[in-house]
């Protein structure tokens, strides 16, 4: 157990090794299905550090949402294909080129930009073409793809068309709308091919996140993009769909009980008084709040596992510390670890339940605990 910090995020390298390896395992049936590991937002909370551990397992395809990310893996040592994903304003037009990124590509404004920039620089970089099925938000409508656009885009000195992507909007949720995302989507290469001659079987043709991928396995194509799934969680709020694919969380958040307390019966907690004890109640307070990415609309709804046991917050968290309920946990003394997410024991607090009673997706819950520094690789 780590001892020097009240509060810390570990990262267990282990399970990210073996989600890569189940993933890897589950394309493995398709015979040229591809990884890029999508890792935005530092690797949806977990840390630049996992990026250069997957890298060592020889992950050469990831997905970033700017430029600065890009740059920023680029620093980190990360020599593989950096797929931009997110588009760009004007002035990080150089910086695509400068860290080697494939941008996805959304209008014929943004393919003048790049085109300016390969020919002042004199320097070649590979793109893919975006196209919007249904998101309704980068990409091009298909309706805006004119032959003379499509067939100056396919033959270029410079830029070299690699790829054509689209991105789902439902795929957790709505198959109906998902199948009529992916039939435009290939309705639209096949348009592609016939205005400009080129083989679709020479580009790389992706559209799955983890949704796509878990739950249409038909729709792989050549690359799929996975971030959530590698990390061990769920896109929705059933860790099933993981879990029985032999995905585990990498992430877990521990702190340790900072104080204890013993409150009468009748007694506000926390700001506004929101929770009133109703017998005589045992408090512990945990060094975690809000600025630590702890949502503050978790506030009496969420629990804790201290000693292996479910202990509920009592009143509103604060920016940097939370109270919760052990008058039913015996022994509980201060420096006892408070799991916020993770195991301990039996039980297990995972991001799809705190994601659930936040009323939100685990993307986000991921994403919030970025703000904890304290990281260790365990
Ligand atoms: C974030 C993102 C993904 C990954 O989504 P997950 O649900 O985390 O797998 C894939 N593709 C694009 C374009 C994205 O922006």
């Amino acid at each position: 157990m780590n001892t020097d910090y009240p509060l810390w995020m570990e990262i267990h390298s282990q399970h990210l090794h073996e989600n890569y390896t189940r993933l890897r395992q589950s394309l493995a049936h398709s015979g040229h299905t591809q990884i890029i590991g999508v890792v935005k937002a530092e690797a949806y909370g977990h840390g630049l550090e996992c990026v250069r551990l997957l890298q060592g397992w020889g992950l050469d395809r990831f997905g970033v949402a700017s430029v600065q990310e890009g740059e920023a893996l680029r620093q980190f040592g990360i020599t593989g294909k950096i797929y931009l994903l997110g588009g760009f304003i004007d002035e990080e037009v150089q910086g695509i080129f400068r860290n080697n990124l494939i941008p996805a590509l959304s209008s014929q404004y943004e393919w003048e930009q790049l085109e300016s920039a390969a020919g002042q620089l004199k320097q070649s970089i590979d793109f893919h073409l975006k196209i919007d099925t249904g998101m309704g938000r980068m990409g091009f409508l298909p309706a805006e793809l004119d032959s003379f656009f499509l067939n100056q885009i396919t033959h270029h000195p410079y830029l070299n068309l690699k790829g054509i992507m689209t991105h789902f909007a439902s795929s957790e949720n709505d198959p109906v709308y998902t199948q009529m995302q992916f039939e435009l989507f290939q309705k639209t290469l096949n348009r592609f091919t016939e205005i400009t001659g080129t083989s679709i079987n020479s580009l790389e043709k992706h559209c799955c996140n983890s949704a796509g991928f878990l739950f249409f396995p038909t729709y792989h194509e050549d690359l799929v993009r996975l971030g959530i799934a590698m990390f061990g969680v769920s896109p929705t709020h059933d860790p099933k769909v993981v879990y029985q694919q032999g995905l585990q969380p990498v992430m877990q958040i521990k702190s340790r009980v900072k104080h204890l307390k013993d409150l009468p019966s009748g007694y506000c907690i926390g700001y506004g008084g929101t929770y009133i004890t109703q017998r005589s109640t045992r408090v512990a307070i945990i060094p975690i709040g809000y600025a630590q990415g702890l949502l503050r609309c978790l506030s009496n709804r969420m629990e804790v596992l201290i000693r292996g046991r479910r202990a509920k917050n009592l009143g509103i968290i604060s920016m940097d510390q939370m109270m919760v309920d052990v008058t039913d946990i015996p022994g509980v003394i201060r420096g006892d670890v408070a799991t916020i997410l993770g195991p301990d024991g039996s039980d297990e607090i995972r991001a799809e339940q705190i994601a659930t009673w936040a009323g939100t997706i685990p993307h986000e819950i991921l994403c919030s605990f970025v703000r904890i520094k304290n990281r260790i690789i365990v």
